[in-house]
């Protein structure tokens, strides 16, 4: 039997992708061979590389002004690319909401940039997503969409004059875009977009003739994926494929504005037993920066946050504990997780409230 899996990411893909990649494992469409043992140079591949792309493009309604990257490094690498390539020896403006903005601001201060946070809420735990002034002068703003640990989201993405950077690593696909004001947007698959080995860069095309300065690796450069489409090297056609089913399974299930409806209203089911369990359980996030997909919270008693993983797991439910520097509880409800999956979990909190509370 499948666990029900609310882990953070890695995590649970849809089953009709697993299916259907079992299905093409051994002998892809009757070519005779795996996906994964063909050339990265062939038409077999080449078109379910291209086909991820053109199905990102559909699912976000993103025209030609943009560049879509399929890259490696994970969002990891991105910290260090993007200050490689943006900055231009000005400032660079970072809102810092937790673990990942500071790891990205970290990683461009190590390169040189001199980088200004201009906003945070550190000093109360992240707990809420700051408000921002930023300047119109800077080389790139950059924000974290959804903050994974604290289970914080931007329910509006700020405007700004300079170019926009966002990490969305992990609401990417969970909701339409308005991308007018974005510059770039970013997030390694294996939260909300396939398996782990995948990063997915979109980039406005005339960013990808910047570059910081000309000892930046060739390797490091927008402008060499992009000259190549994202074939300079060998990319993992594995997880790309994986990527592509995963987008087609979105458009077959109403695209964006589908998913997000039901996302919305998983979320609500948890934060309402959240809410009305009467002290017993208590959210991280403050109510208006709620994620729809990572729902942070603690028991109270938190002698109690244990058992309740343990008997979870019991329940046919896996990855429910907090991250390590947060602790308490993490319920990931990302696009692969169904209502019925968060029901479930919903049914399972109000019967552990009643029974300890
Ligand atoms: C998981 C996560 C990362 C790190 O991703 P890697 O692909 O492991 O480098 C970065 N940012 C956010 C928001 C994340 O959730």
């Amino acid at each position: 039997m499948r666990k029900i899996n609310f882990s953070a990411g890695p995590t649970g893909l849809p089953i009709q992708v697993l299916k259907k990649a079992q299905e093409e494992f051994v002998n892809y469409k009757n070519e005779g061979y795996s996906i994964m043992e063909i050339s990265h140079r062939s038409k077999t591949y080449e078109e379910i590389h291209f086909g991820a792309m053109d199905k990102i493009r559909k699912l976000y309604g993103i025209d030609d002004s943009y560049e879509i990257l399929f890259l490696q490094g994970g969002a990891h690498l991105q910290f260090a690319m993007i200050p490689y390539n943006l900055y231009q020896g000005g400032v660079a403006e970072y809102v810092n909401t937790g673990v990942w903005s500071k790891k990205a601001i970290k990683e461009a201060k190590q390169i040189g940039v001199d980088v200004r946070v201009v906003s945070t809420s550190e000093d109360e735990n992240f707990t809420h997503i700051p408000d921002v002034n930023f300047s119109d002068t800077a080389d790139y703003a950059y924000i974290c969409s959804n903050n994974t640990i604290y289970g914080t989201q931007y329910k509006i993405l700020p405007k700004t004059k300079s170019p926009l950077v966002i990490d969305a690593s992990s609401d990417f696909f969970s909701k339409p875009l308005d991308f007018s004001n974005i510059a770039l947007l970013y997030g390694g698959a294996q939260k909300n977009a396939g398996p782990s080995g995948v990063t997915i860069v979109i980039i406005k095309k005339e960013l990808i003739e910047r570059v910081m300065d000309d000892r930046v690796p060739t390797f490091l450069r927008y402008k060499t994926h992009a000259q190549n489409k994202s074939l300079y090297n060998t990319p993992p056609t594995f997880a790309i494929y994986l990527l592509d089913l995963n987008m087609q399974w979105l458009l077959d299930n109403g695209g964006l504005d589908k998913i997000n409806q039901l996302n919305i209203k998983k979320a609500n089911l948890l934060y309402d037993i959240i809410d009305n369990s009467q002290g017993f359980y208590k959210g991280h996030a403050q109510t208006n920066h709620r994620s729809l997909m990572n729902v942070s919270f603690n028991i109270v008693n938190s002698k109690l946050e244990q058992s309740f993983v343990d008997e979870a797991a019991k329940n046919n439910m896996i990855g429910l504990k907090g991250h390590r520097l947060l602790g308490g509880i993490r319920a990931s409800i990302y696009n692969a997780v169904s209502l019925e999956d968060v029901e479930n979990l919903a049914d399972f909190m109000r019967e552990f409230a009643k029974k300890n509370g």
